[in-house]
This record gives C-alpha cells, structure tokens and sequence, in this order.
C-alpha cells in the first residue's frame, strides 16, 4: 500500500478508519508490541452498534483492512468472520465506561510489562512519560489473569479512570485514545518510556524527576494536535517503507536488551 498524506484521519467511514487501525496494529508491531497472535486494538461503532475488534489468530503484523468483527458490548458478534478474542470485556468495558474513548488497545509489549509486574510508578523522566504526566499509569493488580469477565473488565476500566494507559499486573497494558493516532502513539510512547525507565533505573546513576507542573506544561507545549498528526504520519510513512522492503506480516526478530 502506498502512503498518501490525506488517507489518515480525512475520511471518517468505517472501512476508511479500520484500515488505519490495521495499520495501527502493524505499526505498534515493529514498536515491540508484537507478542505472537496475542494484542489487539478496538475501534467503537459510529452506528453505536458495539465495537469492531481485530478477529483472533493473527498477529499484530498481519492485520489488515477488513480483519475486524463487530461486536455488542456484551460480546455478541453482528459482523464479521474469524474468533473472538477472549479479553474482549476489556474492551467493551473500558468504551462503556469512557464516552470520551473511541479506541482501545491491549498488548504484552516487553518494557512496559516488566513495570506493570512491579510496583514501580511510570515517571515524566523523558519526552515519551511526558506523555503521562495529567493522569499517570494506574495500575490493576487485581488479578495476574487476562481479562476474560465482565467484572474484570468492569474493574479494570474502574481502575483505568480518566488515564491514558493502564497497568495489568504480571500481564500486560491497555491504552486508549479517541483517534486512532492518540492510541497508537499512546501504546507506542508507553512502552518507549518504560524502556527508558528501565534503562535509567538499571543505569546506577541518579535520577531528576521532573516538577510535576513543568512536565504537564510540557505535555501541553510538545504534543499538541498538530504535533500528534505529525507523528502518526511518521510512523505510518516508516510503515510503508519496512513493508516494501519485507512486505506485510513479518515481526521483528529480536529487540535489545535493556542494559
Ligand atoms: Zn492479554
């Protein structure tokens, strides 16, 4: 597929939207968010349907334009072929509990779930934690299990509040967004931040954490709209050019260590 500037966020037809979620998935792949067929993002219906969810079975890099099914929020699949992922209550009930959400995304990436499998608080220590500085990770340490019930999921979006991304202990993440930009650079920063943190933690030198004030004046001067669009079109034209060397559906084969 070619990248045109004017194919994001223009067009607000499903089918447009769902093939840059599926980009989405793809980009938050070569991101370190790729963990075998497991991970998936969420897209709430216009028509108030319910949500369309990436089918089962294929991971994050070989999602394309019409691997979704539409669901209700009780899980009821109206359209589309393909298995439901389990944790789909993860889903449903972070939307229905956050009207301002249109997307939702879960994923095992690496870095960020060594912090979740802690009690470690993600800090504003570099541009991507920035990103957190309002509201913060919380973190859901209910459970190590996936999130398979409604009550779990009633639960985990209790937890989750008006935050951007979500711990789940000894698990993995959930970070949402009302674009399909913000979600993906929310998952993409999250996990960036907490690698940093981890190398900065394991480095043995002294941390500054920054005021907490500063960093959300910070957040407010470095991540404007504009700023989001400018790095949504980024990641989708390194999309493009990784795709046309290696084509869709390869994962990257190694991530380096941390230290
Ligand atoms: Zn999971």
């Amino acid at each position: 597929m070619t990248y045109h500037h004017t194919q994001y966020l223009e067009d607000g037809s499903i089918a447009s939207t769902l093939a840059d979620l599926a980009r989405a998935h793809r980009i938050l792949e070569l991101e370190g968010h790729g963990d075998m067929s497991m991970g998936h993002l969420s897209y709430r219906d216009p028509f108030g349907r319910g949500l369309w969810l990436k089918r089962g079975n294929l991971a994050l890099s070989e999602v394309v334009d019409d691997d979704f099914i539409l669901i209700d929020f009780d899980g009821n699949v109206l359209e589309g072929t393909g298995l439901r992922h389990i944790e789909w209550p993860l889903h449903a009930e972070i939307l229905r509990a956050r009207p301002d959400v249109n997307f939702v995304g879960h994923s095992h990436s690496h870095f960020a779930t060594v912090l979740a499998s802690s009690t470690e608080e993600l800090l504003p220590y570099n541009n991507h934690g920035i990103w957190f500085a309002y509201e913060g990770v919380p973190r859901f340490a209910d459970t190590c299990h996936i999130i398979t019930t409604v009550p779990l999921g009633v639960d985990a979006a209790k937890t989750l509040g008006n935050a951007q991304a979500l711990f789940l202990a000894n698990h993995g993440i959930a970070f949402v967004g009302s674009t399909v930009a913000e979600v993906t650079l929310t998952g993409i920063f999250l996990e960036k931040a907490a690698r940093f943190q981890v190398d900065l933690k394991s480095s043995g030198f002294t941390p500054i954490l920054p005021d907490p004030e500063e960093a959300k004046e910070k957040f407010d001067r470095i991540y404007p709209p504009k700023a989001q669009h400018n790095f949504w079109t980024f990641f989708n034209r390194r999309l493009d050019r990784v795709e046309a060397l290696q084509g869709i559906g390869i994962s990257q084969i190694s991530l380096p260590s941390a230290v």
